[in-house]
Order: structure tokens, then C-alpha cells, then sequence
């Protein structure tokens, strides 16, 4: 075993300034953001497995109602909610996804018995629910996923007619999505996104947080990726799989291949992503305006950052 390991996590990129939303709800990010990490680093402390870490820290935030995931997700069109998330493996590949489900309490737990335990990778809809009833997993109904705050979005996004990121009207406002990646001491790496994607989105739309290559990756010849932001740009640009390839076929760093996606592939405004290697490089790149996000390393304390001057 290995003395280092690392937990990042991220709550989601975008406009997260006082124009946009309030210092209150700010403070609940980073209280949120540091609650996750703490979560995660007690297993990795503990000599637990990345995956046990990524889904300590990102059923955390799935119930946390501030989170854009679980709990306080956003709402469809049809005012009901719609969930995605994803996980995967470094060593292996292997891989476990859920989309659309509507009432999965924490879908990530899914996601991971997904992996666990089936050949198929990605499964949607009801299916996905039967499924989790199947195997105990905790079901709720799709109300306890409602806040007022995200039913004050939807009615503002309806208003307008168009699709909104979580609670923001443009790229550059905030979007929502939580991710959380892993390196423990055996030199695992673990990615995990989950997600209720966008407000006032068509019913059955599905982002990139439950997509391998667009939304997620892991893998040892490269790090483990978790991104956020408008799910469709991310998709079209493949954005974890392309950091990963440009890593392992290209030879770039993790920062190199992070920030060259970013920062120059990606529209400005559109996305950012978390992502650990197995040296334990950290790096938490965004196009936007700010990002939800943290790092905790062995023997260190949490980093909970908001801005962009913070980083
Ligand atoms: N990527 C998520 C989606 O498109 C949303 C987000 O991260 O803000 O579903």
C-alpha cells in the first residue's frame, strides 16, 4: 500500500458569483463541497477503495439539496426529474451507468452495482428503476427530488422557453452536475459524475454525465476524468475520452491535455472537469465563470474553491 492517495470533487461549473446567486447559497456550496471531500477521504484514510471513496463523497452531495444531483436536482419540462450518473474503473475499464431514472434515490449507487454486477454498461429509463427495486436498492418518490428553488427555475426557464443550465440562463451562468474522482492506496483510480441535467430539458434527453468518453473516463494510462457543463458541447467534443487519449497516445500531461480542452477546444462559458493520474496530479480545469470544487490529499486538509481567483 501506498502512503498517498487523493480525493477531488467537483459541484458543478459556471457563473458562481453574487450576480447570479447569492452568498448563502455560495457558503452552502463550499460547506457542501468540503462535506463530500471529508466524506471520501475517511475511506481512503481507512484503507478503503476509490470506489468506496467517490460514492461516500458523491451520495453526499446527491443529498444535498444545494447539488444539481439527487436530491435538488433540477426539473424537466414535464415538471418531473430525470436522472443520470456514471462510474469507472482505471485498472479494468470496467464501467456501470443509469439515465433517466425517476426514482433512484442516489443513482450513483446504481450505477456502481452496475458495474459491479452486469455486462451491460448503460442502462435508461424504468428499466433502470426495476432494476435498483431488484436489487434493494433505495427508491423514492420523484417529488422528494423537488425544492423550491428549482421549481422557481423551471418557471422562469418555461418563461423564457428554453432549456436552462441548472440554475443559470446562459453558458456563463451556473450549471449543476457533481463528479468526484479517486486515487487510493493501492494506486486505483475512480471516476463518478451524477447529474439531473437540465432545467426544463425534454423528457428523455440525456447529457454526458452517464456517457463514457464524453462525460467520464478512467483508466491507468492516463487519470480518471469527471466533467460538467451543457452536455451537449460536451458531447460532440468527447471531452474525458479526448483529455485521456491525449494523455496516453499523445504524450501530453494531464495539465497539458486539461487545459488544452478547455481552454482551447471547448467554447468559453461551456464546461470544466476534475481529474486525478496515478502520480496523484490534481488538476480542476473551467471555462466558465467558476466551478464548485475541492482536493483533499493524505495528511493535507480540504481545498474548497468557487472562482476563478481562487485557483
Ligand atoms: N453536464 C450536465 C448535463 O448536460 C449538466 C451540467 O454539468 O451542468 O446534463
Amino acid at each position: 500500500m501506498n502512503d498517498h492517495y487523493a480525493i477531488v470533487v467537483h459541484g458543478g461549473a459556471g457563473a458562481l458569483d453574487s450576480a447570479f446567486v447569492d452568498e448563502q447559497r455560495i457558503e452552502g456550496m463550499r460547506e457542501g463541497i468540503r462535506a463530500a471531500l471529508t466524506a471520501g477521504e475517511r475511506e481512503l484514510k481507512a484503507g478503503g477503495s476509490a470506489v468506496d471513496a467517490v460514492l461516500a463523497s458523491v451520495t453526499s452531495l446527491e443529498d444535498n439539496p444545494i447539488f444539481n444531483a439527487g436530491r435538488g436536482s433540477v426539473l424537466a419540462a414535464d415538471r418531473r426529474h430525470y436522472l443520470d450518473a456514471g462510474i469507472m474503473r482505471g485498472s479494468d475499464l470496467a464501467c456501470g451507468a443509469v439515465a433517466s431514472l425517476s426514482t433512484v434515490k442516489n443513482p450513483i449507487l446504481l450505477a456502481n452495482e452496475i458495474m459491479r454486477s452486469r455486462k451491460e454498461i448503460l442502462i435508461a429509463g424504468e428499466h433502470g428503476d426495476l432494476i435498483a427495486r431488484e436489487l434493494g436498492i433505495e427508491l423514492v418518490d420523484n417529488s422528494y427530488f423537488t425544492t423550491d428553488y428549482r421549481l422557481k427555475r423551471l418557471e422562469h426557464a418555461l418563461q423564457r422557453g428554453e432549456m436552462e443550465l441548472d440554475h443559470g440562463n446562459t453558458f456563463d451562468e451556473k450549471k449543476g452536475t457533481v463528479g468526484a474522482v479517486a486515487l487510493d492506496r493501492k494506486g486505483e483510480l475512480i471516476s463518478a459524475s451524477s447529474t439531473g441535467g437540465m432545467t426544463a430539458k425534454h423528457p428523455g434527453r440525456i447529457g454526458d454525465s452517464s456517457l463514457v468518453g464524453a462525460g467520464l473516463y478512467a483508466s491507468h494510462s492516463s487519470a480518471a476524468i469527471s466533467c460538467t457543463g451543457v452536455g451537449e458541447i460536451i458531447l460532440r467534443h468527447n471531452l474525458a475520452g479526448r483529455v485521456s487519449s491525449l494523455i496516453s497516445d499523445g504524450g501530453r500531461s494531464l495539465q497539458e491535455a486539461s487545459d488544452y480542452m478547455i481552454h482551447e477546444i471547448l467554447p468559453k462559458g461551456s464546461a470544466g472537469l476534475i481529474a486525478i493520474d496515478r502520480f496523484g496530479n490534481v488538476v480542476m480545469p473551467f471555462n466558465s465563470k467558476g466551478m464548485a470544487r475541492g482536493m483533499l490529499k493524505a495528511g493535507g486538509t480540504p481545498q474548497v474553491f468557487i472562482g476563478r481567483e481562487e485557483s
